[in-house]
C-alpha cells in the first residue's frame, strides 16, 4: 500500500484534519463505464498576498485532492503578474508560484487574455487597433457592457503581431507546462441569458451596439475574401458569409498564429471557450488545441446539471480533431454534492476531466468529496 492510501485509511491525509472519515468512496459514485483516469484542471485568479508557506500547502491540497494542472492568471489585459519586458507588470507572481507548484507536481498553464487590451498607452497610441460595432463605436472609447470590453480587431496584422508577441513572450518561461487562451473572440453579440438583467438589457437578437466588427479592415477583407460589399447588406445578422468570416478571423489566429508558437517553445496550448460559440464569434470545433476547455456554467444560462452533460457531449462531437475536453464547471453554484453531480454528468457527457472556477471557490468540504470521487476512479 503506498504512503498516501495508508495516510487516507488512517483519515488523516484529506487537508490535515483530524476528522475521521470513509477511507474509500462508495461506489455510487462511479460511472461505470469509465476506466481510465481522469485529469483536472483549476483555473487561479491572481492573489499576491499569500506566503510561500500558504501556497505549497494550498497546492499540496490541490494535489493530493485530484487537480493535475492549474491555470494562474498572469496577464489580464491590462497587467502582466510575471516579468514582461512588454506588457506594465504588476508584479512578478509567476515566478514566485510556479516553482513551488511544480514541486507539488503540479502541471503550470499561464493563463492569459488575447482579445482585450486595457493598456493605456496601447489605447492612446493605437486607437484603430480596437474593435468597431455596427453603430461605427469604437472600443476603444465606448466599449460595450464594461470598461474592460476593449476588445482588439483580429483583421488589423498590427494587432495579430501585439497577441502573437505577448504569447512568444510567455511561452519562453521555462517550467511552463502550457499556456491558455482566454478571451479569444469577439465581445458577446449576446450575452448568457442569466447574465443580461445583471445589465439591465434583453437581447432577443443580435443589436448593433454589441455586434464588432465593422472597421475599414473588416469591410475591405469581407470584400476581398467574399467579394460582398458589407454596406450595402440591409441586414448584416442574416449574412451566413459575414458570420463565418469572424469566425475565420479568431481561428487563424489561434490555428496559423497562437498554436505555432507555443508549440515551437515545446509547451501545450490550451483555451477557455463558450458553449454558446456563435455569440462570441468562436468556432473552436476546428482549432488544433491540446485541449479545449469549455466554460459550462449552468446558472449563467439559467440551466441544471443535465445541461452540462448535454453541451460536453455536443462539445466532443463537434471537435474536427480530436482532443481532450475538460468541462469547466462554475464551483460557486455547487455546494459539494452538486459538485460531485456536475462532475459526473461531465464524464458522462465525454469529458476527459473537469476545469473548476475557480480554486479560490473551493471549501475545504469541496476539496474533499472531489477528493474521494477522484480517487475512486483510479
Ligand atoms: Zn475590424
Amino acid at each position: 500500500m503506498k504512503k498516501r492510501e495508508f495516510l487516507k485509511m488512517l483519515g488523516v491525509g484529506g487537508l490535515g484534519l483530524a476528522v475521521p472519515r470513509v477511507a474509500f468512496p462508495s461506489d455510487t459514485l462511479l460511472v461505470p463505464d469509465r476506466a481510465k483516469k481522469m485529469k483536472n484542471w483549476a483555473w487561479m485568479t491572481p492573489e499576491l498576498e499569500p506566503s510561500a508557506d500558504v501556497w505549497k500547502k494550498r497546492f499540496s491540497v490541490m494535489r493530493r485532492s485530484g487537480i493535475d494542472a492549474i491555470i494562474p492568471e498572469v496577464y489580464d489585459g491590462r497587467h502582466a503578474y510575471y516579468e514582461s519586458k512588454r506588457l506594465p507588470v504588476r508584479e512578478a507572481w509567476l515566478e514566485k508560484v510556479l516553482p513551488l507548484a511544480k514541486a507539488e507536481g503540479l502541471e503550470f498553464h499561464a493563463w492569459m487574455w488575447a482579445m482585450p487590451c486595457n493598456i493605456e498607452q496601447v489605447r492612446t497610441k493605437n486607437p484603430e487597433w480596437f474593435s468597431v460595432n455596427r453603430k461605427g463605436e469604437s472600443a476603444a472609447d465606448k466599449p460595450a457592457y464594461v470598461e474592460y470590453y476593449r476588445f482588439l480587431c483580429p483583421s488589423r496584422p498590427e494587432v495579430r503581431e501585439f497577441i502573437e508577441a505577448n504569447v512568444a513572450e510567455l511561452a519562453q518561461v521555462d517550467a511552463l507546462d502550457g499556456i491558455h487562451l482566454d478571451y479569444i473572440r469577439y465581445p458577446d453579440v449576446i450575452l448568457a441569458e442569466g447574465i443580461q438583467p445583471k445589465y439591465g438589457i434583453r437581447q432577443d437578437r443580435e443589436y448593433p451596439e454589441y455586434d464588432y466588427c465593422y472597421c475599414d479592415v473588416c469591410v475591405q477583407e469581407f470584400k476581398k475574401e467574399t467579394g460582398i460589399d458589407l454596406t450595402k447588406v440591409e441586414d448584416p445578422t442574416t449574412s451566413r458569409e459575414w458570420r463565418q468570416f469572424r469566425y475565420d478571423r479568431i481561428t487563424r489566429l489561434v490555428n496559423d498564429g497562437l498554436v505555432p508558437i507555443t508549440r515551437r517553445q515545446k509547451k501545450l496550448v490550451t483555451a477557455a471557450v463558450f458553449p454558446n460559440w456563435e455569440a462570441v464569434r468562436q468556432q473552436w470545433s476546428v482549432w488544433n488545441l491540446d485541449a479545449v476547455l469549455p466554460m459550462l456554467y449552468n446558472a449563467f444560462y439559467y440551466k441544471d446539471i443535465d445541461w452540462i452533460r448535454e453541451q460536453t457531449k455536443k462539445g466532443v462531437q463537434s471537435l474536427k480533431n480530436p482532443m481532450p475536453l475538460y468541462s469547466g464547471v462554475f464551483v460557486p453554484s455547487f455546494n459539494p454534492e452538486g459538485l460531485v453531480k456536475a462532475v459526473e454528468a461531465s464524464l458522462e457527457g465525454g469529458a476527459e476531466g473537469v476545469s473548476l472556477f475557480s480554486a479560490g471557490a473551493m471549501t475545504e468540504a469541496h476539496w474533499r468529496r472531489f477528493e474521494e470521487l477522484v480517487s475512486g476512479r483510479m
